[in-house]
């Protein structure tokens, strides 16, 4: 999963593509990178950690050019090396084409080897790669019709913003499956995959881009093409950007991301009650469906961890005495809200039950009497090809283990799981939502090589 943004037209672009990465940090914490273009020099900054760490304002002043794109990381495809890390630049007939890509394509083998067959060399393990290997080959007379020949070739999860020259293009695949939205800012327009980065550079949200859309910005105007008009593709927004992925004051997929969470949250309730003293959340992810949860059951809602938001990288360490310690700093609970209490926790969801155990285990040290653990999607059981780091099906606790099955393993008293079509009701068009994780309905054909690393 990554974060992607893109600037036109603006004297400070490099430094509201800082702005823009830096609320999406959320989408990628691996590595981050601008490239900017002032048409003549083209310039660019990238490194592993986080955008507050890479980029300061003495890097910024140097990224000079009215036209930036930027990206933070989070891989899904190859590994986290410095090669890998994005926007990816190349310098074509002197002028750039770079990209930046949220989500995985499905048909990488397919391209990457018939692009190496005609000469291509690879400099990374990337998919995104392959786009800008697909563009130098395509270029030829009008722009908006060679980009979207290549797009067309195309195939899975794509929300991209390019750098061709002085055109920032923003595409969406036409299936929709990750957020892009258009924004204005003193009458120039910004792309960013939430809009969560709007609110931080102070721009109007305009719209989402929609499906299949492409978007071609440059400083004078803003040209919108779609990339299949004849044969609309099925509509398949990832639902996990609601229930976990995005921030929860974004507005993605038609709808604010909180209010999504709480519905599902309320739903929830519905199908899952039972008494207790409170329902508390495992923060932050579990929060916003916790409240949703409490409402809707009429219980107090009480807040029984404590985040500490001020942990660092320092802290991955080999030993299991630093990984307990990293758990327990991260999320303390409070032993006066705690003690004796027949509590409902909720969290958003669980992958592979590791962290939900140990979660549960310091809330038993804290003087819990029972906890009844109640989740706010179903069951993971599928691996996701689209953009989601959900490991191999055999890491997915769900896949393999029941439900009674995965409550002794987290050790709660009780553990429920929102329905699927519990899930699919609360979301405005249930129609138009990818959930593969949880049905293994896959509505794009998934790679014959699924490994993360095929490039490698
Ligand atoms: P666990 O109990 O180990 O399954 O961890 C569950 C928590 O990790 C939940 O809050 C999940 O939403 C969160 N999570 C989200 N995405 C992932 C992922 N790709 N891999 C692992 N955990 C994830």
């Amino acid at each position: 999963m990554c974060g992607i943004i893109g600037v036109c037209n603006n004297k400070e672009a490099a430094k509201l593509a800082f702005l823009g990465l830096y609320a999406l940090q959320h989408r990628g914490e691996e590595s981050v990178g601008i490239v900017t273009f002032d048409g003549k020099e083209i310039m660019g900054k990238k490194d592993t950690g986080l955008v507050a760490d890479v980029f300061d304002e003495k890097s910024l002043e140097s990224l000079k050019g009215r036209a930036a794109i930027g990206h933070c990381r989070y891989s899904t495809t190859g590994s986290s090396t410095l090669k890998n890390i994005q926007p990816f630049l190349a310098v074509h007939k002197n002028k750039p084409i770079a990209v930046a890509h949220n989500g995985n394509l499905t048909n990488t083998e397919e391209l990457y080897d018939k692009l190496e067959e005609a000469g291509s060399i690879f400099q990374t393990s990337m998919d995104s790669e392959i786009i800008v290997h697909l563009l130098a080959r395509t270029r030829n007379g009008n722009k908006k019709k060679w980009v979207i020949d290549v797009l067309r070739q195309l195939e899975g999860a794509f929300s991209l913003i390019l750098l061709i020259d002085d055109t920032i293009v923003g595409v969406r695949d036409p299936h929709g499956f990750r957020p892009l939205c258009l924004g204005k800012k003193d009458g120039h327009y910004l792309l960013a995959s939430e809009s969560c980065a709007l609110d931080l550079t102070f721009a109007e949200f305009v719209r989402e881009i929609e499906p299949g859309e492409v978007v071609f910005i440059n400083k004078d105007k803003i040209e919108s093409v779609f990339m299949n008009e004849e044969k609309p593709a099925v509509i398949s927004h990832c639902i996990f950007e609601n229930i976990y992925f995005a921030r929860p004051d974004s507005f993605i997929f038609n709808e604010n991301v909180y209010n999504v969470r709480k519905k599902l949250g309320a739903q929830l309730a519905k199908e899952n009650n039972i008494d207790a003293d409170f329902v508390m959340a495992i923060p932050d992810s579990g929060n916003y469906a916790a409240v949703g949860f409490a409402q809707e059951a009429g219980l107090p809602f009480e807040i029984g961890i404590v985040r500490n938001h001020y942990i660092g990288r320092t802290f991955i360490q080999p030993t299991q005495f630093l990984r307990d310690f990293r758990v327990r700093v991260k999320l303390n609970p409070i032993r006066s809200v705690l003690e004796e209490k027949k509590i409902i926790i909720v969290e958003d969801s669980i992958v592979r039950g590791t962290t939900s155990r140990s979660r549960v285990a310091e809330l038993r040290k804290a003087g819990a009497k029972e906890i009844h653990m109640r989740i706010s999607c179903p069951p993971i059981i599928s691996p996701c090809f689209y953009g989601i780091d959900f490991p191999d099906k055999k890491e997915l606790i769900a896949s393999s283990r029941t439900v009674k099955e995965i409550a002794d393993f987290i050790e709660v008293d009780s553990l429920e799981y929102l329905s699927l079509e519990g899930m699919l009701s609360v979301m405005k068009d249930s129609r138009n939502f990818c959930h593969a994780c949880f049905t293994g309905e896959y509505p794009v054909k998934i790679p014959s090589n699924k490994s993360k690393y095929l490039l490698e």
